[in-house]
């Protein structure tokens, strides 16, 4: 269980590393950028692999609020734009700085076309310093990979680059690429063509997809597949993209996916995108979300777990599917919810098939490393780099497990799987933080604003106070917060469940009482 341990402080180097890379997304949103929205990118590329370039163009197809005297795209400096098109007739455009303004846009058209070329940016430190990662297999064949969460689209295609646009009708993606490489992309594969020396293939996604999980890897791929059985009764296909040279371990990659896959919708309800497919691709960087066609690049290093085999980044990056693609924030400010109920999903794979001292023994060993340096919730308009910290991962997923320590199970459960169903949040639409601990508050009908507030927006911690009280037992509070927290303490009468909070609490025995024992609670126990 190392391994996943490694997991969260791998991030936090990495993150400190991120601090060279120059390019960034998010934060206030652009005011020209504000009066249109994205419906659909229609992205067709070539990718030539010798020289390390792309080239081709993106059609943005999109709904003006009102009449645009400037469409205003990003598209980074490193590419250039040969012409831009709308309904046939060339634009006047400006790119620099790594936007793109296009003007005039004087038309009632929808759509228009970026004709652009360049040397592809090398990722530094991917995934969290991305860019193109430009490998060999054992073979000696390409192997392409794209990472772009700190980055956006505009490292690959002009595109509306904020995390609250999502092209409400999906992608279109068109790769060229030298005969006999494949390319995985996001979608349903809908064709492939080869013409000359050149294989073509053509995907599409009828749903919405973050920026950043557009992607394509290219390689010459064995490719695994069968029918994963939907708690929706929904047969959806699953597909398992690994290099020729791993071939043999495809089998056991494509269980441990079902079983991942399983689990999830246990907790989560049926999986997110049924039209397209779950799948993984072989990536020559660790993993990424990449919606339904997950970066994987983790060594098929899979740990027996009870009944079954685990592989950490495989179910963590198929947990964003659901808290991620299919739920997703506008504002990196709430990237926690992410990270934090993804890495919840992580334990709840411990607690299904480890039992509960395997889960149990996994929230000790996370919540040891969180340092409680920043509050898990970035202001307002962060940017990405500004949100992304461990404590996302760590102390959001912690938050999810008092929750549940808090609600009990039988609220608990059946509240995750209806915050995921709610059309108010998923799909077309954006969510807060505050979507989400108003959705938990209604439905449990508590009021947990000050539980919310405290963990969420500080970085202070309850601290556990205890004193004896000669033979009349002990007196126990909570030091530091204005609200009281159920917690579990076991004494002499057994396990019981009581309101702590800054006024002491007598409990009677002899014996000290042992204080959530189970660690429920983020708590300071000197
Ligand atoms: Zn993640």
């Amino acid at each position: 269980m190392k391994k996943h341990l490694n997991f969260i402080t791998l991030l936090f180097f990495c993150f400190s590393a991120l601090q060279a890379q120059s390019w960034d997304w998010g934060g206030p949103m652009d005011p020209l950028q504000t009066k249109f929205k994205v419906l659909q990118y229609r992205l067709d590329l070539e990718i030539l692999p010798d020289k390390q370039m792309i080239q081709g163009s993106n059609i943005i197809v999109f709904e003006a609020k009102e009449k645009l005297d400037t469409l205003r795209l990003q598209l980074i400096d490193e590419y250039e734009v040969e012409k831009v098109l709308m309904e046939g007739k060339e634009l006047e455009f400006f790119h620099q700085n790594d936007v793109l303004d296009i003007l005039p846009v004087d038309c009632s058209c929808n759509e228009v076309e970026v004709v652009y070329l360049g040397k592809t940016p090398i990722a530094q430190n991917p995934p969290w310093s991305g860019g193109f990662t430009w490998e060999k297999d054992q073979l000696g064949n390409h192997w392409m990979g794209l990472s772009s969460q700190g980055e956006g689209a505009k490292i690959f295609m002009p595109a509306l680059d904020h995390p609250s646009s999502e092209p409400s009708q999906g992608v279109e993606l068109t790769f060229t690429v030298p005969k006999p490489y494949f390319v995985a992309a996001n979608g349903r594969l809908m064709s492939e063509k080869f013409e000359g020396d050149k294989a073509i293939y053509h995907w599409l996604s009828d749903y919405p997809i973050n920026n950043y999980n557009v992607n394509f890897t290219v390689g010459i791929f064995h490719e695994q597949e069968m029918l994963f059985e939907s708690s929706s009764g929904q047969q959806i296909p699953m597909i398992v993209y690994v290099l020729q040279e791993n071939k043999a371990k495809a089998p056991a990659l494509l269980s441990v996916l079902e079983e991942s896959a399983r689990t999830h919708e246990k907790y989560f309800g049926p999986y997110p995108f049924p039209e397209d497919k779950i799948a993984v691709v072989e990536t020559p960087y660790l993993g990424m979300e990449h919606q339904t066609i997950n970066a994987y690049g983790n060594n098929f290093q899979f740990v027996p777990l009870g009944d079954t085999q685990y592989d950490w980044l495989l179910h963590h990056e198929l947990g964003h599917e659901w808290f991620g693609n299919k739920i997703s924030v506008g504002d990196w400010a709430d990237m926690w919810i992410h990270e934090g109920l993804t890495a919840y999903g992580d334990w709840l794979f411990y607690w299904e098939h480890g039992g509960e001292d395997a889960y149990f023994e996994k929230v000790a060993a996370e919540s040891r490393h969180i340092p409680h340096d920043r509050p898990v919730v970035s202001s307002p308009n962060s940017t990405e780099k500004e949100a992304y910290h461990p404590e996302i991962y760590s102390k959001g997923a912690m938050l999810i497990h008092s929750l549940r320590g808090i609600l009990g199970d039988e609220v608990f459960f059946p509240m995750l799987k209806a915050f995921v169903a709610d059309e108010r949040f998923g799909y077309q639409n954006r969510v807060n933080t505050q979507d989400f601990t108003e959705f938990v508050k209604n439905y449990a009908d508590r009021d947990l604003d000050a539980f919310f507030d405290f963990y969420l927006y500080t970085t202070q911690l309850p601290e556990l106070v205890m004193k004896k009280k000669g033979k009349k037992g002990w007196s126990v509070s909570l030091k530091g917060i204005n609200f009281t927290l159920p917690v579990e303490v076991n004494t002499e009468a057994g396990i019981q469940k009581i309101e702590l909070g800054e006024k002491p609490v007598l409990i009677k025995g002899m014996e000290e009482p042992e204080v959530d024992p189970k660690a429920w609670l983020m708590l300071e126990r000197k």
